[in-house]
């Protein structure tokens, strides 16, 4: 361990007092040079921005500490395999970054444990790390470490996997390799899933989200009229409508999700109210009394 670069140091970006009362969350940084992390440092502290300004985070900053791990590496940016259509970059980086694992490129993940390890030595309060690859390609993953690269929207790939690395949210899409490519995601099993953001139940008063429906609003909100793929139809409802609607947890029939949309379905969407409701939850304890 160490071989491939350098631990420097610990730093709190956005302080929101004491770590031992608040919900900490480091950004560490992967396939930076030792010239590069002054980039990292401006990366670390638009991801902070980021996700301060977002709701429910927006309406939870005064508990949550944001910190950056500043790592160096001996090369820059993340392993691409060839096998995935990569550049068949293989750059020496300290926590071994790669896209394609699994055989898909977008998949980015660097040895997690060893992430742990850097951020419990630094800081013991913390709750999540994630882990910042510098590299321009497409890519991330969810799992104990949350991983993104550099590419466009690639906060919005840290902010989704957040959701379910640190709030256990299911995904609420509703395909598994592709609307069309999809084979045996038809109909879903039928048997409740754990996670709190989607559901097989459909009867209005016994639904777990059913504090957040209003009555107005028809249950299920819509189905899909054909299982062999994704529902096309747009929304019956205004955005933010709570409801239940079809196709979610990579299945298109007999599963549904609270909202028309989330950031948990798609990237650039806020989180739908039940996902916010869980992340307000969660964090709640870490506020300071008002
Ligand atoms: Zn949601």
């Amino acid at each position: 361990m160490g071989s491939n670069g350098q631990v420097l140091g610990i730093t709190k970006i956005a302080d929101a007092g004491d770590p031992k009362l608040r919900w900490n969350v480091v950004i560490v940084s992967e396939g930076y040079r030792s010239a590069e992390m002054a980039q990292f440092k401006t990366d670390a502290d638009q991801f902070a921005n980021t996700l301060l300004t977002t709701a429910p985070y927006d309406r939870l900053r005064k508990g949550i500490n944001v910190y950056r791990v500043d790592v160096t590496s001996t090369d820059s940016g993340a392993r691409d395999p060839t096998g995935c259509g990569g550049t068949g970059a293989k750059p020496k980086t300290f926590f071994d970054a790669s896209f394609c694992t699994s055989g898909i490129r977008r998949l980015l993940v660097g040895n997690s444990g060893r992430v742990i390890k850097v951020v419990k030595n630094l800081l013991p309060q913390f709750h999540l790390s994630v882990l910042q690859v510098n590299s321009p390609v497409h890519g991330g993953s969810g799992g104990e470490v949350p991983t993104f690269s550099k590419a466009p929207n690639a906060v919005e790939i840290a902010l989704h996997e957040m959701g379910h690395s640190a709030f256990g949210l299911a995904d609420e899409y509703e395909y598994f390799a592709g609307c069309v490519a999809d084979h045996g995601h038809d109909n879903h099993s039928g048997s409740e899933p754990s996670q709190p953001n989607v559901t097989t139940n459909k009867n209005r008063a016994t639904v777990k989200w059913r504090s957040l429906i209003q009555a107005a609003t028809a249950v299920p909100t819509t189905q899909n009229g054909n299982c062999a793929g994704c529902d096309p139809q747009p929304a019956p409802v205004p955005a933010g409508t709570v409801g239940l609607f079809e196709g979610a947890d990579y299945f298109h029939c007999r599963v549904y999700r609270p909202e028309f949309n989330c950031r948990m379905r798609n990237l650039n969407q806020p989180f739908c109210g039940v996902c916010q409701q869980v992340i307000e939850k969660k964090l709640a304890p870490f506020l300071p009394p008002s």
